[in-house]
């Protein structure tokens, strides 16, 4: 098939539609509060969810799944409640480097973070050790509630095999960004938040149902945006 006159953004709105319609409401992020959240986004890097989920439960018996829970532990003991998630000797002084900026800068208070504007918070958040731009943007997204577009590998594979851009390089972090945020900007602003919280949550189903390292294009709901001669 060959592709339509739509723009990439365009087909990028498309594939929301269609992965909306295929997989349904997807309740993102899988935490019972906004600090769990942020303990997750933090916990998720370079590991399976499974091993987060460990890790998880290790805080909540330890009754660390609060911000004063992790205020009180040891460097030590919050390393031995992560262990399962791996890199614990980076990702423990990190998750209480985010703590400690809490504490100095917001009062402790995830909603007057929440509050501050959204470049500079990024940026602050940026400057912490451990912090990405996924992990910055996750945490806004989900844990903070500013309108802020999530990208992963994922979503890099899509676009990269979709030919969505046309790049001689690796595509950046900045180029999935910057073409979601096209995708939806013709989406009134108040609904924005809630697509870009649900297209990250739906692309990250398609990658792991179809288009991981090896892609099963067959019953893909995005095969339709696919040429016929890349699909595998
Ligand atoms: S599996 Fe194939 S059709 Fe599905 S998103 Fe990946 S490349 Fe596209």
């Amino acid at each position: 098939m060959k592709q339509s006159a739509l723009s990439p953004p365009q087909r990028l709105r498309r594939m929301h539609d269609t992965l909306a319609a295929a997989f349904g409401p997807q309740h993102w992020w899988p935490a019972r509060t906004r600090f769990e959240m942020i303990l997750g986004a933090y916990l998720t890097q370079n590991t399976s969810w499974k091993a987060v989920e460990r890790s998880l439960s290790n805080l909540r018996a330890a009754g660390a799944l609060t911000i004063a829970g992790v205020r009180a532990l040891s460097l030590e003991e919050l390393r031995r409640l992560i262990q399962p998630s791996g890199f614990f000797t980076r990702k423990a002084p990190a998750i209480q480097a985010l703590v400690a900026m809490l504490d100095s800068e917001f009062s402790g208070s995830l909603t007057q973070m929440a509050k501050a504007p959204t470049a500079p918070l990024r940026k602050r958040l940026l400057d912490l050790p451990g912090v990405g731009p996924e992990t910055a943007d996750a945490i806004l997204l989900y844990a903070l509630g500013h309108a802020v577009p999530v990208a992963d590998e994922y979503l890099r594979r899509i676009v990269e095999r979709h030919q969505l851009i046309e790049a001689n390089r690796r595509i950046s972090y900045d180029d999935l960004t910057g073409l979601t945020r096209e995708a939806f900007a013709a989406d009134p602003e108040p609904e924005r938040r809630q697509l870009f919280n649900e297209f990250h949550a739906l692309t990250v189903a398609v990658g792991k149902a179809h288009c991981g390292r090896t892609p099963r294009c067959e019953g893909c709901p995005l095969v339709a945006d696919l040429d016929e001669d890349r699909r595998v």
